[in-house]
C-alpha cells in the first residue's frame, strides 16, 4: 500500500512530536535519537516523499528489495541501515548497499562482512542483535553469547562494533517490552566496561512502543508503520 506524501508528512510531524515529548519526559536532547524510517514494502515514491520531509536515514530488512529502491534514489544523500536478517552469502552485496548493519548475530556472518568491507575499502559500522526474548522465531545472538562475540569482532580491523540492537517479544502494552529495552541498556554497559568502548548505539524501539524505547536511552529508533502506513 502506498500513501500520498502529505499523509507521509503529516505522519512524520506526528512522530516527531512523540520523539520530542518522549526526550523531554526522558530529559534527553532530541539531537540524540537518531529516525530512522522503515521502509520495507514501500515503493521508492514513499520514501521520496518521507525525504522530502526532512528525514536521511532509511531502514530495509532485505538486501534485494532496498537494491531495487537504491537504484532509483541515487542522487540523495540517504544513510541506509540494514534492519533484517543477514544471511552471510548476501553479505558483500549489503556492505555494498549499506552504511549500517543493525542485524550481526553470528561470527561467520561478521567474518563474511569484515572481508567486503576490506576489499570496499571501508570500515563497516554494525551492531549485534540480541534475542532478549529468546524467541525461537526470531533471529539474534542470546545475551550470554554476546560478549565471546564482541571479543571476536574485535579482531576484524573492517568492522567497527557500534552498539546493540533488540526486536522484544510483541506485547499490546507497549510497558511491557521496558524491561527489555533496560536489558539492552544494561547489556551496553556490561560490554563496555569489558572492554567493548564503542557501543554506544542502541537501536530499539517500533512503532508501537519507541517513547519507552527513548525512555530507557534508545539512540536509534526504527520506525515503519507510523510514518508510511500499514503494511
Ligand atoms: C518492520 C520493522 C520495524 C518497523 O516496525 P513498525 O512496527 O512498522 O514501526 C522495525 N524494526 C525491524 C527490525 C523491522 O523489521
Amino acid at each position: 500500500m502506498e500513501s500520498r506524501p502529505a499523509v507521509i508528512r503529516e505522519n512524520i510531524a506526528l512522530v516527531r512530536e512523540r520523539i520530542a515529548s518522549a526526550c523531554a519526559r526522558a530529559g534527553r536532547q532530541e539531537g540524540g535519537v537518531r529516525l530512522i524510517a522503515v521502509s520495507k514494502t514501500f515503493p521508492a515514491e514513499s520514501i521520496r516523499a518521507a525525504y522530502e520531509a526532512g528525514l536521511r536515514d532509511f531502514g530495509e530488512n532485505r538486501v534485494q528489495e532496498a537494491a531495487a529502491k537504491q537504484s532509483t534514489l541515487q542522487d540523495r544523500d540517504i544513510t541506509w541501515h540494514l534492519i533484517g536478517h543477514l544471511q552471510s552469502n548476501k553479505a558483500a552485496r549489503a556492505c555494498e548497499l549499506f552504511e549500517w548493519v543493525h542485524s550481526v548475530d553470528a561470527g561467520h556472518l561478521a567474518q563474511k562482512l569484515d572481508r567486503a568491507a576490506a576489499a570496499a575499502g571501508k570500515r563497516l559500522p554494525i551492531l549485534l542483535e540480541i534475542n532478549l526474548g529468546g524467541e525461537e522465531s526470531k533471529s539474534g545472538i542470546a545475551e550470554n553469547d554476546a560478549p565471546d562475540l564482541a571479543t571476536a569482532i574485535k579482531e576484524l580491523p573492517s568492522l567497527a562494533l557500534r552498539g546493540l540492537m533488540v526486536i522484544p517479544p510483541l506485547f499490546n502494552d507497549p510497558e511491557q517490552t521496558r524491561p527489555y529495552f533496560r536489558r539492552l541498556r544494561e547489556l551496553a554497559e556490561k560490554l563496555r566496561s569489558a572492554g567493548a568502548t564503542g557501543i554506544t548505539e542502541l537501536s530499539m524501539g517500533m512503532s508501537h512502543d519507541f517513547e519507552i524505547a527513548i525512555e530507557e536511552g534508545a539512540t536509534m529508533i526504527r520506525v515503519g508503520t507510523a510514518i508510511f502506513g500499514t503494511r
